[in-house]
């Protein structure tokens, strides 16, 4: 009997980010979204290969590059055949890159809903006294820990505030304090 409960939740990210973009087509910044496509472009030995973004306004196409100029023996075939077949894990990895995509654009529209799969490790008796979260995010999120932990518990932030003042809470790795504003990041 362990007076323990565990639970582990996995946490993706729901959205990708957006580039706010100046398109040419409609006039203005729009978002552009992804469209979880790649283009490829073999010239001779030299491939470039980009994810395929279009404005949400009118379809205009903006070309986010993954590969550039790069010499075909140097691309892992994998690699290649995933590009060519629109692999939806690579599009995802990518799409969700916000720094990279930040890098090409500067500005980025996140979004921070998650899903949140949970699933119980050990414990759960009727003399549990208390709970033990284990984070695991796919990648990085703009979402805040306490934010998360307040939806997903169906609790206040005042509450979580409280029971971190009282030590009730406590997040190791420690770092800084979760109610503080830290957005939630790989363990
Ligand atoms: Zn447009």
């Amino acid at each position: 009997m362990s007076a323990l409960l565990r639970i582990r939740w996995t946490i993706a990210p729901k959205t990708a980010p957006r580039p706010l973009i100046n398109c040419n087509r409609c006039g203005g910044t729009k978002p552009y979204q992804c469209s979880e496509k790649f283009r490829v472009n073999a010239n001779g030995k030299r491939i470039d290969a980009w994810l395929i973004y279009r404005c949400i306004n009118c379809e205009n196409s903006w070309n986010f590059g993954i590969l550039e100029r790069c010499n075909r023996r140097d691309i892992e075939p994998a690699l290649l055949a995933a590009l060519e077949s629109n692999d939806p894990a690579l599009a995802r990895r990518h799409a969700f890159d916000t720094t990279a995509i930040r890098s090409r654009i500067g500005r980025v529209e996140e979004f921070s809903e998650v899903a949140v799969r949970k699933q119980v490790l050990d414990g759960g008796q009727e003399n549990t006294v208390a709970l033990e979260l284990q984070l695991e995010l796919e990648m990085p999120t703009s979402l805040r820990l306490d934010r998360l932990l307040a939806v997903e518990l169906g609790i206040s932030r005042s509450r979580l505030q409280v029971w971190e003042d009282k030590r009730l809470l406590v997040v190791a790795p420690e770092g800084p304090r979760p109610c503080a504003g830290r957005p939630a990041r790989a363990r």
